[in-house]
């Protein structure tokens, strides 16, 4: 195998037979069908045959199993099928169920793959990482993660995160040249780069020489997990509660079969019946609820803008109680306009500045050299505080790249937000100069002299005390300001030391007004009972104006900087954040200290970020979300939410969303546990009692199959319930199986119960016991089924209006028609020992079958909520 890191860049690309205009298509193709997607091998994903037959790996399907086995052999054969069929049925919908739930995980993780910049047929463009073939020009910018293997070709201060192939958490400072030496360790290749890591600094462009499985992390990585999800920690609470109700219940079984025993019954048909008391009672389904309701909310919320990468994140995104957010592009509109300048010690509109005038001309010059972005064709590609200054040359018939090539680049050293400042070094007129634009407190600091029209002077306090009063007025007025400054260097190679005894030039504000959904989306936020606060690099007078706009600042909050924040220990941090709304000039680590403070504070706590530094802070918060248009590739892998708007606004859909996925999920696992218990509590009463039993074992099985399935998808997917943003968080310390949740299962559970009772009391006082058990098993069945109206939300359905939620309605008109063919249908009427009834007796059915509904409405209509 080539050696690339002894081979100059040259050499490295000739052999791949690459050039830096990038390949072209046909050669793209050629090169996929000899090495394959850049992915790392992965187990196999299950096929739908073999989701179909994991059905039957369930304990209690092979006890359904056995008792079918059981029932032939005794000749029941009629049994036998009814048990067949059940088992195959709930097979078929496990399987769909399974299956839906795992196209649409899916979706929502190609929504989220990364993606790569490269030049191919001649122009960049930006493709899924997977899609990257040896040979690709690769283009890398601090933020990015490396998606290949591949050999430097142009080198700017490229510095790279290798942690996960090293270990080291250092970055490594990169570098161009050959290596001489053979056996040299990864981290010593400093020519090139691999797949895992992530640009830290800098930017470079690499040829890429190894993709996928070939890559050095692919070597040492093993077959990766296979696509399964970790269970989320709901699921993994419902999956322990499941199986300790099914110990619970298993014990009520044999219960009532040893009474069934004792009183005489035959074995093989006290056996049935225990076998299918088990089976009903036993919510099985719990947590394929949560999947499904899970795959679905999210794919909804994946329309509406946000991408959730880490499922588990939905279940605490109603929790959340504090939202910090970044200002720019999220708050604001993340589009700049220049308003003022102020240069040769006045302020001037941004469209009457005077090229003529040499200094008025500098700064023009250096706004669009020290300037990383360009505007093609009308197309902005870049940073919108340096489009905005881009616009400004437009204005003045500059031409960014034909200025650029007069004035040549040859060092650089970029923006990042912990500095907040960006230095070029550009051929000026036979001079070297180094270009610097930044933050105006952390330039100012750096500054000996101005450029005045009087010349060059020194920089006094005068100067000082002057350009922070233009600067707090223009930052009062919400505009974000930019200062100039340069000084003359001897070669193109700079360090941050450089960044000293600056010549300033002068200032440049710009207007990024609020969103338009901002305010609003504060205000429904602070409704919720949601403390929103701002996070901003942006100095603190302008973020201050723009917090006062949208309502985040109010007169009794207050606004602090990150130097302030820095003198106190987390202790007064913790004692003052819950007044602070708004943070200015913070660093991304002052960040993770304000998460933390709140999280201490018992607060759930929701944090965005943008920046390559900004993962720590994404990953201590409960839910880091990071920005899909702006956001880095390292933010976007730190977060569990994504939003593809960057927009604040969306943030407080995603919890609104999030809040009904959860009740929905609740009000389903009720829907579920309720009519189980009232068919349990039925059977329990009769056998204590000494009555006949209430239902033949394929009555059970048969509800089993109505209810636990569609009508309890259905709940799940209860429309959007506005009123839950007029509540406070859910406090994510009370389990969704709480204590006033117990208690309502518990009181639905006995009216269900009572119902069905009453039914067969009636039933039993015609002295037929066939009669008797028809009508328990018909009440108890359509009971269980209207009650899922009841199931659909706290509230009254005067209320959330009736016909709101049209997939119950469709469950529940099936399951009606369905049992309606087993009461009339001769050959099902024998199968399920249906006798025939009378008008009067079918009245009765159907009136009792609604108790559970009407009482429960009309307490909720008088008395509830
Ligand atoms: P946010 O609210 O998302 O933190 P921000 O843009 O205000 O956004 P940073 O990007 O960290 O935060 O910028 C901090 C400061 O750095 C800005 O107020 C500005 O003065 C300066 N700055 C921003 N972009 C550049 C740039 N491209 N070059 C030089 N200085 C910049």
């Amino acid at each position: 195998m080539s050696q690339f890191f002894m081979k100059t860049s040259r050499e490295v690309l000739d052999e791949l037979e690459a050039t830096d205009r990038g390949l072209v298509s046909e050669d793209i193709e050629k090169r996929r069908e000899q090495y394959g997607y850049n992915e790392l091998a992965e187990g196999k994903r299950k096929t739908a045959f073999e989701v179909f037959f994991e059905q039957f790996k369930d304990f209690l399907v092979i006890i359904l199993i056995a008792a079918a086995v059981i029932s032939a052999f005794l000749g029941k054969f009629e049994s036998t099928i009814v048990i067949l069929v059940v088992i195959i049925l709930n097979a078929i919908l496990g399987t769909v169920q399974h299956l839906k739930a795992e196209q649409s995980l899916n979706s929502l993780k190609a929504l989220s793959s990364p993606t790569a910049k490269v030049v191919r047929n001649g122009q960049k463009v930006e493709i899924p990482s997977r899609e990257l073939v040896v040979g690709d020009i690769l283009y890398l910018d601090a933020g990015d993660f490396v998606s290949a293997d591949g050999r430097i070709i142009e080198n700017h201060s490229l510095q790279i995160n290798e942690s996960s192939l090293t270990g080291e958490s250092l970055s490594v400072e990169k570098d161009i040249e050959p290596i001489a030496e053979q056996d040299v360790p990864i981290g010593d290749k400093k020519n090139m780069v691999f797949s895992g890591s992530f640009v830290t600094y800098g930017r470079g462009v690499v040829v890429v020489t190894n993709i996928g499985m070939n890559t050095e992390i692919g070597k040492i990585a093993n077959l990766l997990e296979s696509a399964k999800e970790k269970k989320t920690p709901l699921q993994a609470n419902l999956d322990q509660f499941g199986k300790k109700l099914a110990g619970i219940i298993i014990a009520i079984a044999i219960l009532i079969f040893a009474v069934d025993i004792i009183r005489g019954n035959e074995i093989a048909d006290s056996f049935m019946f225990a076998v299918a008391l088990a089976v009903a009672a036993i919510p099985e389904a719990l947590s394929s609820i949560v999947t499904i309701v899970l795959a679905f909310g999210t794919q909804k919320m994946a329309k509406e803008n946000a991408i959730v990468r880490k499922l588990h994140a939905v279940e605490s995104l109603g929790s959340i109680s504090v939202i910090c957010s970044d200002k720019t592009g999220t708050l604001t509109q993340n589009k700049m306009t220049v308003q003022k300048v102020y240069v040769n010690q006045q302020v001037t509109e941004h469209n009457q500045l005077n090229l003529g005038d040499p200094i008025e001309k500098r700064i023009l010059l250096m706004s669009l050299l020290c300037n990383d972005s360009v505007t093609i064709d009308k197309k902005e590609i870049g940073d919108p505080t340096e489009i905005a200054l881009v616009d400004l040359g437009e204005d003045y018939r500059l031409d960014e790249l034909v200025i650029r090539e007069k004035y040549p680049r040859i060092g650089e050293l970029p923006f990042d937000s912990d500095r907040k400042m960006m230095s070029t070094v550009n051929q000026y007129e036979g001079k070297n100069l180094m270009l610097t634009k930044g933050a105006l407190d952390v330039l100012l600091s750096r500054v000996a002299k101005i450029e005045t029209s009087n010349g060059i002077i020194e920089f006094t306090d005068k100067h000082r005390q002057e350009i922070e009063n233009v600067n707090r007025d223009f930052s009062m007025s919400g505009l974000r300001v930019l200062g100039f400054a340069y000084k003359e260097v001897v070669e193109g190679k700079i360090d941050f030391e450089d960044e000293n005894d600056l010549t300033f030039v002068g200032l440049i504000s710009m207007m990024d007004p609020p969103r338009e959904e901002s305010a609003g989306a504060v205000s429904s936020c602070i409704e919720a009972g949601i403390k929103p606060v701002m996070i901003t690099g942006d100095h603190k007078i302008t973020a201050s104006a723009i917090a006062k706009q949208i309502g985040i600042l109010k007169e009794d909050a207050e606004a602090v900087e990150g130097t302030e924040i820095e003198k106190w220990s987390d202790q007064e941090l913790k004692e003052k954040v819950e007044n602070i709304s708004v943070y200015a000039r913070v660093s991304p680590e002052h960040k993770i200290r304000i998460v933390k403070a709140w999280q201490e504070k018992g607060n759930v706590v929701a944090m965005t970020g943008d920046g390559v530094n900004d993962g720590p802070a994404l990953k201590q918060a409960d839910i880091g979300i990071a920005m899909g248009i702006t956001g880095t590739e390292v933010a976007k892998e730190a977060s569990s939410m994504v939003l593809t708007d960057d927009n604040f606004s969306t943030i407080v859909k995603a919890i609104s969303n999030g809040r009904s996925i959860y009740a929905n999920i609740q009000n389903s696992i009720k829907f579920l546990l309720a009519g189980n218990m009232g068919g349990v509590l039925s059977v329990l009463y009769a056998s204590l009692l000494a009555l006949p039993v209430p239902f033949a074992a394929v009555h059970l099985l048969f509800i089993n199959l109505l209810t636990d399935s569609l009508p309890a998808i259905a709940i799940g997917l209860e429309p959007h319930n506005k009123k839950l943003m007029k509540e406070k968080p859910r406090d994510i310390n009370i389990p969704l199986l709480n204590k006033s949740f117990a208690r309502r299962v518990s009181v639905e559970g006995v009216i269900i119960a009572i119902s069905t009772l009453m039914a067969f009391h009636i039933g039993l006082s015609t002295g037929d016991a066939m009669v008797a058990s028809t009508m328990a098993f018909s009440t108890l069945c359509l009971a269980r089924l209207f009650h899922g109206f009841n199931s659909r939300s706290r509230h009254s359905l005067f209320k959330t209006g009736f016909f709101s939620n049209k997939y119950l309605w469709y469950a529940v008109i099936i399951g009606v028609v369905l049992l309606h063919l087993v009461l009339f249908l001769p050959p099902l009427m024998g199968v399920f020992e249906i006798a025939v009834l009378n008008a009067t007796q079918f009245g009765t059915i159907y009136i009792l079958s609604l108790v559970p509904l009407v009482v429960i409405q009309l307490y909720r209509l008088f008395l509830g909520k």
